[in-house]
């Protein structure tokens, strides 16, 4: 039976031509399993899982060998669910986890992939670079310095594997903050903006946004954006930009049972607050080489309203939030 083909044994007995079809069915069942494992789990597959079956082809000349793997295969024993309680505890530690930012390049990197930057001390030398960092000033008459030193960002002790092995080679690595990539620590008077003032102080407008509240029980906003062609045409040399132009980069649409009252206008980023537009605004042409030549118009900022959104609001009646939008529904304008 050994050595003729499936054909011949099937002609010459048909009970010998099974068995010898249920051998084969186990072989080609095991090959892809056993190549699709690494070898750690497959040694575990192969001395658990796997055992059953592979004592069936050692006893094929055996009347029992003839009976097929049986279905649901039993259960794992207590060592590979052990192994699988382990590998699950060490791949989910903190140490896997934990994310820490490179002091070359800035980017998050997990913990397990950084080194600590003591170790490339002697390289640092090649990250200096003139023009790149900036002290910030807090008055205009103050000078313009740099800070001294390699191009590091400091609140970082630590650098990725892709830093250090460039840096070892004397190379400045690619993303490296020496390579024009420094912006420093972002101040109080930038992020503390919301989103309708960071708008105000954007000298170009690289798209236009769409914005739809739902103002009625649990409150959602959700929003479409539309890229402008590039390069934009128009960049402001006097900020804030006229209440008129915001029309043409932001549209409002309140969904809810009633019109939305100046309490439902302070839930959401689309007011504008005079003060911190005018600190971010000198705080940028202070200490952003961009804003350098930029005018301040504060006549202009003054026309902004503070308790509603400075752009035309429209206004659909629903009864619930969860109603479509496609529903038939009273429409108003309020400014
Ligand atoms: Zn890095």
């Amino acid at each position: 039976m050994t050595g003729g083909t499936g054909n011949s044994v099937q002609q010459d007995n048909p009970l010998a031509f099974q068995t010898w079809k249920v051998n084969r069915m186990t072989e080609v069942e095991q090959e892809p399993r056993q190549s699709a494992c690494c070898s750690r789990h497959q040694s575990k597959h192969v001395s658990s899982r796997l055992q059953p079956v592979h004592s069936s082809r050692t006893t094929s000349h055996d009347s029992t060998s003839t009976m097929p793997t049986p279905f649901p295969p039993s259960l794992p024993d207590n060592k590979l669910m052990c192994d699988i309680a382990c590998d699950f505890c060490f791949d989910s530690s903190p140490g896997k986890l934990e994310e820490a930012g490179c002091a070359i390049c800035g980017q998050l990197t997990p913990s397990s992939n950084l080194t600590r930057l003591k170790s490339v001390k002697q390289c640092l030398h090649i990250l200096q670079a003139q023009g790149v960092t900036r002290i910030e000033r807090k008055h205009s008459s103050k000078p313009i310095q740099e800070y001294k030193g390699p191009v590091l960002d400091y609140r970082c002790d630590s650098i990725c594997d892709d830093c250090q092995k460039r840096l070892q080679n004397r190379h400045v690595p690619q993303n490296a903050l020496a390579n024009g990539l420094w912006i420093g620590a972002v101040p109080d008077e930038l992020s503390s903006l919301k989103f309708m003032e960071r708008l105000l102080i954007a000298r170009v407008c690289i798209n236009s946004c769409f914005v739809r509240v739902a103002a009625s029980g649990l409150r959602k906003m959700t929003s479409h954006v539309i890229a402008f062609e590039s390069p934009v045409p128009k960049v402001y040399h006097r900020l804030p930009p006229p209440v008129e132009d915001l029309e043409e980069i932001l549209a409002i649409l309140f969904t809810g049972p009633c019109l939305p009252m100046d309490k439902d206008y302070q839930r959401t980023p689309l007011l504008v607050r005079h003060s911190y537009v005018a600190h971010a605004l000198e705080w940028l042409k202070l200490n952003n080489i961009y804003y350098a030549d930029l005018e301040i118009d504060y006549d202009e900022l003054a026309k902004y309203p503070e308790n509603v959104p400075p752009v035309t609001i429209k206004y659909h009646h629903l009864l619930t939030v969860k109603a479509s939008m496609g529903l038939d529904s009273t429409t108003c304008t309020k400014r």
